[in-house]
């Protein structure tokens, strides 16, 4: 009897888990539960086969046939006979007139994305995170209006957020992409645009209420690094508060003391894990946590903590250049922002900006070759998509002055400029989950177009700030 009864406890748990708790917010992007299969990590022994690894793996990207490098003086009249088709002719012009392109695209994307996300009149907004949802939308607004100076698309932005406001109080989701922290940080920027101050106290004033839980993990979407990435959009844009500093001071040390405890000693300083994984990618692991650390004031043997995980992931890669997207995996599939090189790319990036150190240079670059050759991917959106992994050589652009990695993401920003929209129609390319989102949609490619007017100052969209 006790038996039964205790099986009886155990469905009834197992069913308010999946069906009331998450009635109350919308399903969470990016987890085991939600990842199409196509994204997730897995490992199939029968694809092990050479043979069969291959065709599973064109069936992830498209085979890069455009030119390693092209000089943009030697693309000129005199070439126009080698000019064979509409991505080759887009990818010679002169970079004015390509810019001007981008920008117009961009801007038709976004009122595409305004009219499919928010409507007219606003809609109830169901999912209000940045990562697919109407903060998105805001977040691409904000970026419109930095490069136009339109006042309507602030507005428009303003009164999203709003909204995202009403719908996210109470969530006990805490971070800037997929949480309430996202909203407050946003909001409390585009006030301050604005000139309101009366909102930008409210929003400042709501993001220091936010209560982080306990058993929060320390990943980037739901967890204690994400938070830390709203406070340092918050410093950068608004400016440092002694106040905060104390907080993300704790907040600093309860990741370092979490890594400390789960590393495994004498090879890698830190370590996390997420839903039973020990991630290593931007999204749920290593790449993100190490990434946003590296944005806080820390003391010299937690530096020496994330050099040394850096350099224990380096050391690690797979034999192609790619990194596995958690701690023991063998399965080299994975070539985006979200799981492998791309976003290990960005932090490493980042390491070369931060400590001047030429070994992560040197890896930056080489992760970047592996975007070259596999990250043409049969999506758009910035985390698992074509967009996002332009972002890797703009960043490489920015760090280096070299015009090879400029060359590199026009080409990947002209394929998308050029064929994206009727691969998606024919159903060649995967118009994504959420197809008018920031992260996973064509608000991501919108964003990429809109960095690419001066790609000396992209930044990946609520990553790199
Ligand atoms: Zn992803």
């Amino acid at each position: 009897m006790r038996k039964r009864f205790f099986k009886f406890y155990i469905q009834l748990k197992i069913y308010i888990h999946r069906h009331l708790s998450l009635s109350r917010e919308p399903l969470l992007p990016h987890t085991p539960d939600s990842l199409s299969r196509s994204d997730q990590p897995r490992r199939n022994p029968f694809l092990e086969r050479k043979g069969e690894r291959e065709r599973e793996m064109a069936d992830r990207f498209f085979p890069n046939e455009m030119p390693d490098f092209e000089a943009e003086t030697t693309i000129d009249e005199t070439s126009s006979e080698r000019i064979k088709d509409s991505l080759t002719e887009v990818l010679s012009l002169p970079y004015k007139t390509l810019s001007e392109k981008f920008r117009r695209s961009a801007l038709d994307l976004k009122d595409t994305v305004v009219r499919e996300t928010w409507g007219h009149g606003g809609k109830r907004v169901q999912d209000f995170a940045l990562y697919t949802g109407t903060l998105g939308t805001a977040y691409l607004l904000y970026k419109a209006y930095q490069v136009t100076k339109n006042k309507d698309d602030l507005a428009l932005c303003s009164e999203m957020v709003k909204a995202c406001d009403s719908a996210s109080h109470g969530s006990r989701r805490v971070t800037f992409i997929c949480g309430r922290a996202g909203v407050c940080a946003l909001g409390a920027v585009v006030a301050k645009h604005s000139g309101d101050e009366r909102l930008l106290h409210h929003y400042l004033t709501q993001f220091k209420e936010i209560k982080l839980p306990k058993d929060l993990p320390n990943e980037l979407l739901y967890g204690r690094a994400g938070f830390l990435l709203a406070c340092s959009f918050l410093n950068k844009h608004i400016g440092k508060d002694p106040l905060s500093s104390i907080r993300t001071r704790a907040v600093v040390d309860d990741i370092i003391k979490a890594g400390r405890q789960l590393a495994n000693k004498g090879t890698c300083p830190l370590m996390y894990e997420w839903h039973g994984k020990k991630y290593w990618g931007a999204a749920h692991g290593l790449a993100g946590i190490m990434h946003v650390l590296m944005d806080m004031e820390l003391k010299p043997d937690e530096v020496e903590d994330v050099k040394g995980t850096l350099r224990y992931m380096i050391k690690n890669c797979f034999p192609s250049g790619n990194y596995p997207s958690s701690e023991g995996s063998e399965s080299d599939r994975l070539v985006h922002w979200c799981h492998g090189a791309p976003g290990v790319a960005l932090t490493l990036v980042k390491a070369s900006e931060v400590f001047g150190c030429k070994e992560f240079l040197q890896a930056a670059v080489d992760a970047g070759e592996v975007v070259w050759n596999r990250g043409l991917l049969k999506r758009v959106g910035v985390c698992h998509g074509i967009s996002g992994n332009t972002y890797v050589f703009l960043s490489l652009y920015r760090l280096t002055g070299n015009v090879e990695f400029l060359y590199r993401a026009k080409a990947f920003a002209c394929f998308l400029l050029d064929r994206a929209q009727n691969l998606i129609s024919e159903g060649k390319m995967h118009g994504g989950d959420r197809p008018y989102s920031l992260f996973e949609g064509i608000g991501g490619m919108a964003y990429l177009f809109l960095d690419m007017i001066e790609p000396s100052e992209a930044r990946f969209p609520a990553y790199e700030l």
